[in-house]
């Protein structure tokens, strides 16, 4: 059966995309077919679009590294058709065609049930980069931290991972600071739960191996020098959950604020996250997730909009989280 997808096709090492009409067996092998309702615009898909990172490998490619539909067809005992189900991870959308079309075929230990409470769009709201940022706030709070520990640092806070980890922290009761490189972002913020509103330039270096103790803990969607900063700035014990690289991949940093504050520096990967992990994560941001602010920091585009938008989550001018109607041209 055909249906509609953006398929990016390279040439000459440059990769150009088109909405076009696909066959359904020009689907990658998987036990499962869902009906894509819903995809996502998260850091990653804007490197895949634009052709970067050598993420993808062969084309022609469909990205969209997330996705949430209905199930039509499954071999596996595990869904039926008309399960409402939601995908992030698992190299989909990368090494494999993703959520950008309105059909994926996928493997069904890939998938995970809409969890209750939340509609297909909302969990794409969600997506990948929510996802993350929940992996993130439980590490930390596995790790211990309680709300009377202090302030808890957001860095790249009015992107998709940092607005969906303010939400969070906030819902959780935790004194939130926001840090962020565009200063209108600030009501933005502080309506999703932010109580301090923090210049990135604030802590874009180390000023020294060690700074005055700051934070209860972190959430770091930016890494290079500005989480080498925030690791000089942990309390005592304390720790940062690193999870992206908007500002470099590079860590430069002393061994010092492990020696002297015994401070932990937890790695997030929402890619390989195993199973119960992911339901549970999807569990919390269903009961926990005030849906008002998920509204809030969301904006809905049709497929034909996402090579534009490609450019500007990289150079970090996109607010929030970005869902794409995959009905729409
Ligand atoms: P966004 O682009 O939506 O958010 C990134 C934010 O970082 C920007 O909005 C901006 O926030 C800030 N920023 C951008 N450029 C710079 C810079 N040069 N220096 C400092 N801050 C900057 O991306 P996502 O939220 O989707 O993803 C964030 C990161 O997390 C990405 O690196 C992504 O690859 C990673 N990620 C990792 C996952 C994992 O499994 N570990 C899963 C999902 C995402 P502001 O304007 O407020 O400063």
């Amino acid at each position: 059966m055909a249906f509609k997808g953006l398929l990016l096709e390279e040439s000459g090492g440059k990769v150009s995309s088109k909405i076009t009409t696909l066959e359904e067996s020009a689907l990658p092998p998987g036990d499962v077919i869902v009906d894509v309702a819903y995809s996502t615009l998260n850091y990653k898909d804007g490197m895949v679009l634009s052709g970067l990172g050598r993420l993808v490998r062969s084309y022609p490619h469909v990205p969209g590294i997330d996705f949430a539909g209905t199930v039509a067809e499954s071999s596996s005992p595990d869904f039926k058709p008309g399960d409402q189900v939601v995908l992030t991870g698992w190299g989909v959308g990368e090494q494999r065609w993703g959520g950008y079309a309105q059909k994926a075929r996928v493997k069904a230990s890939e998938l995970v049930r809409l969890p209750h409470g939340l509609s297909l769009k909302q969990a794409m709201a969600i997506g990948t980069a929510g996802f993350t940022a929940m992996l993130a706030a439980r590490a930390l709070e596995e790790r211990g931290l309680k709300p009377e520990d202090g302030e808890v640092l957001v860095t790249g806070a009015s992107g998709g991972v940092g607005s969906v980890a303010v939400a969070i922290l906030a819902a959780w009761g935790y004194n939130v600071a926001a840090s962020t490189g565009r200063a209108a972002n600030g009501d933005y913020l502080k309506g999703l739960g932010a109580k301090t509103i923090i210049d990135r330039a604030e802590i874009a270096q180390p000023k020294r191996p060690l700074d005055s103790e700051r934070w209860a803990g972190a959430i770091d969607a930016v890494g290079g020098q500005t989480l080498a900063c925030v690791l000089t700035q942990l309390k005592y014990g304390m720790s940062v959950a690193s999870c992206g690289l908007a500002g470099g991949n590079e860590l430069a940093t002393t061994v010092i604020p492990f020696l002297l504050r015994g401070v932990n520096l937890l790695g997030i990967d929402s890619v390989r996250c195993p199973l119960q992990r992911r339901q549970d994560a999807w569990k919390r941001l269903a009961a926990d997730l005030l849906l008002a602010k998920l509204d809030a920091m969301t904006e809905t585009v049709p497929l034909g909009e996402l090579p534009g938008l490609a450019g500007k989550i990289l150079r970090g001018e996109v607010r929030g989280r970005v869902v794409v109607d995959v009905s729409l041209a």
